[in-house]
């Protein structure tokens, strides 16, 4: 039988009937595009990693994928002999088989040996990562290699990139070498058992749950989910933390319809959202969300940014995922209702951040509420750049104290049933504003499209044509997001628009 690799052992541990299913129906697998970008992210550091640890460019760089695994596994055995960094080097033993990211050469007590170490896109140590150290360690050690410590190095948030190519404080390590040489029985169980799950001619019976994102998000969701009986009205909707009490409940009874969920462990909104799906009937206080905004007076701004972030900085003073605003759109609403948009998209590819803090402070004027859709994104952005351009910080900051959020509003006040759980704008918009769709937009029609649309445009080879196309449905679909705002307003407000 093949040796069982450290992703499909780290896929057992998440759910047995995933392993099965990546071994014999890899088909069926559809990743998300967050997941796609996170494999993107482990490229990124992974490239990063080889410089960092073999600045001088001595090691050798293995890749099994292309040269075949018996190729890889013979060229480690040699490279072992020798004295240079190994990346990618191919291990197999007792059933199972690791590549490692790093391996160092190191002299430990006077004899040689090799530090290990695994490297991940994330910023902190998970339990899994330690489980996945568990693996390779025991695989690298079965195999004969002498090991002298096993390191996990992950991104440092703080880390600040100093520009011109130098990344060195960009990884921080963990050393695991005491949790992992101590384990080793463990990925024994595991190997054991993994087997035994591949032996069945059948996918193990495992219904869809918290596992399914936990702690990678599964590609088979969608799989699993078609074969399980769906739920009318699922408890899924329900907004929020779940009680302790909800839960155990779902778990003794099985409840997977909103329906069967007594009243009295709900909190309030809970409430609201079963009352509202069962009855299927729109619930909206229009008075209630009329007060909530009566404070604020015209003229008012409507604002939503689009960021980027990038795993390992490309532009100097930036950090490690640091969320990067590259465009905005404001509608300005007039005291006399009329409507005007300004917009700020920067596709050259150079740090956006300054000409973007620039022109939103051209854009949003002195005074008059400024009316965002979840405060938190926009605001944390703003004293970003504050804490970036000292001179504007006063501006920027004023700005914050100008920021009402419309989503309390719309999540005290309005809930209708095809909302299913969530207030997101999308989510609110078609049944308040039906004639505005999201998906009549060409190409970009959420954040997610945006931020893959903003790398397209700047990466090197798209054309100019299609970097004309990307920068109307990136405008497009920024000016929708606004709008949309105007509109909700309007109807919580019960302002008639005059445009
Ligand atoms: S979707 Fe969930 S239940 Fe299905 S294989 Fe993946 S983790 Fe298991």
């Amino acid at each position: 039988m093949r040796a069982l690799s450290k992703s499909k052992l780290m896929a057992f541990r998440q759910c047995p009937r995933r392993l099965w299913l990546e071994v014999h129906h890899p088909e069926l697998r559809a990743d998300s595009a967050a997941t796609e970008a996170s494999f993107s992210a482990g490229h990124q550091v992974g490239d990063i990693a080889r410089r960092l640890y073999d600045p001088k460019g001595k090691g050798v760089l293995l890749d099994p994928q292309t040269e075949g695994f018996d190729v890889a596994l013979a060229r480690t055995q040699e490279l072992l002999q020798s004295h240079q960094p190994i990346f990618e080097a191919t291990l197999r033993a007792d059933g199972a088989l690791a590549l490692a990211d790093v391996m160092l050469p190191v002299r430990r007590a006077g004899k040689p040996g090799w530090r290990m170490i695994e490297v991940k896109s994330s910023t902190s140590v998970k339990d899994y990562h330690r489980d996945d150290v568990v693996v390779q360690s025991f695989v690298a050690h079965r195999a004969g290699v002498a090991l002298a410590g096993i390191a996990l190095a992950h991104i440092d948030s703080t880390w600040v990139y100093p520009g011109n190519e130098e990344y060195q404080g960009l990884l921080r390590e963990e050393d695991l070498t005491g949790e992992a040489c101590a384990r080793g029985t463990e990925v024994r169980a595991w190997i054991a058992d993994a087997r035994q799950v591949l032996s069945g001619k059948r996918a193990p019976v495992v219904s869809a749950g918290r596992q399914c994102g936990t702690p990678y998000e599964c590609g088979f969701l969608g799989y699993c989910r078609s074969q399980e009986p769906q739920a009318e009205q699922p408890i899924d909707w329900l907004p929020g933390r779940l009680g302790k009490g909800l839960q155990a409940h779902i778990e003794a009874h099985g409840v997977s319809e909103l329906r069967d969920v007594p009243d009295e462990l709900l909190n309030e909104r809970q409430q609201r959202v079963k009352a509202v799906t069962l009855a299927g009937s729109l619930f909206f206080d229009q008075a209630g969300a009329a007060a909530a905004l009566s404070a604020h007076r015209l003229p008012g701004y409507f604002l939503d940014f689009e960021t980027i972030q990038f795993p390992v900085p490309i532009w100097k003073g930036t950090r490690p995922y640091q969320q990067i605003p590259f465009q905005f759109s404001v509608h300005r609403l007039s005291r006399t209702g009329k409507l005007a948009q300004q917009a700020f998209l920067d596709l050259s590819g150079a740090d956006p951040s300054r000409r973007f803090a620039e022109a939103l402070l051209a854009a949003c004027g002195e005074r008059g509420p400024i009316f965002v859709y979840n405060a938190g994104f926009e605001t944390a952005r703003i004293r970003e750049l504050a804490e970036r351009f000292p001179r504007l910080a006063k501006p920027l900051l004023a700005l914050n104290e100008r920021v009402v959020d419309l989503l309390p509003v719309a999540r005290e006040h309005y809930y209708h049933p095809n909302q299913r759980g969530s207030w997101s704008i999308k989510a609110v918009l078609p049944a308040l504003c039906p004639d505005l769709r999201y998906g009549d937009l060409q190409g970009v029609q959420d954040g997610g499209m945006a931020m893959e649309a903003y790398l397209e445009a700047l990466a090197p080879q798209t054309s100019a044509t299609r970097k004309a196309e990307i920068e109307r449905q990136l405008l497009a679909y920024c000016a929708l997001d606004t709008y949309a705002m105007v509109r909700l307003w309007s109807a919580f407000t019960g302002t008639t628009l005059s445009v």
